[in-house]
């Protein structure tokens, strides 16, 4: 799979933010995240070698993961993106969002029902968040939907959200100060995937980690293996 960010920085907009592992690199490193600027690899996709090849292989491309794809301060760059992403039939551009109500103001005019090669992934963190984007989300012309609730921080019911989505990921925070995430919330919202004949994947744990009443403090190196330690994942159909 590739990674294509054709800009850099973001701003914090919602709960799930507070420890974004973005802004927490760039302070490190003196970068100002709250900067949004375009960045060399913009039209990675349409970039060829010497032998007429397009350097970015085919198959899933990862998008914005260093920012959101939806962020007001790139909506002069956004409809170059889409012609990109248009012309690569052979990639299947996935990108996550926190602001997916401004989806509709960041389309393309032939969007229609959809690119078959674009999914869409709607991140929430807790019950207010949920119901808030996602009966906007499930409203929205999109082919590929994914719920992607990390960092979880309460627990959720979204099963009324759950027709036409095709992934739920889940996952807890990475902090010292991290918000815990308690397995049963975990165990909740995978019932209602099956419910509701969804794919769902429980991504990693949380720093801090409820099971069973009793707290954990686990290093950020294992949070992923620990997860899929769990054996819970339920993968339905092949999924891009
Ligand atoms: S939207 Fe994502 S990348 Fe942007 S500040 Fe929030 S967590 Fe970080």
């Amino acid at each position: 799979m590739a990674m294509w960010n054709p800009w850099r920085g973001c701003k914090k907009c919602s709960e799930g933010c507070l420890h974004c592992y973005i802004h927490k690199g760039d302070a490190k490193r003196g970068i100002n995240t709250n900067e949004i600027v375009k960045t060399k690899e913009f039209d990675k996709p349409l970039i060829k070698s010497k032998n007429g090849n397009y350097k970015m292989k085919s198959g899933l491309v990862y998008l914005c993961f260093s920012t959101d794809f939806l962020i007001e301060e790139a909506d002069e760059w956004r409809s170059e993106c889409w012609k990109m992403i248009k012309e690569r039939q052979d990639c299947t551009f996935l990108f996550l969002t926190k602001r997916i109500e401004r989806f509709m103001d960041c389309i393309p005019d032939d969007w229609g029902k959809g690119y078959k090669n674009v999914v869409v992934c709607c991140t929430i963190e807790n019950q207010q968040n949920a119901d808030r984007k996602l009966s906007l989300f499930q409203t929205l012309p999109i082919r590929h939907k994914c719920i992607t609730a990390q960092p979880l921080i309460e627990n959720v019911e979204i099963e009324k959200y759950l027709q036409g989505i095709e992934l739920v990921v889940v996952g807890g925070e990475s902090d010292y100060r991290a918000r815990p995430l308690d397995y049963s919330w975990v165990l909740n919202i995978r019932e209602q995937c099956i419910r509701q004949g969804v794919s769902f994947e429980f991504r990693q744990c949380g720093t801090h980690f409820i099971k069973d009443g009793k707290w954990y403090k686990l290093k950020t190196k294992n949070l992923r293996n620990q997860a899929k330690k769990a054996n819970i994942d339920i993968k339905l159909k092949e999924l891009y």
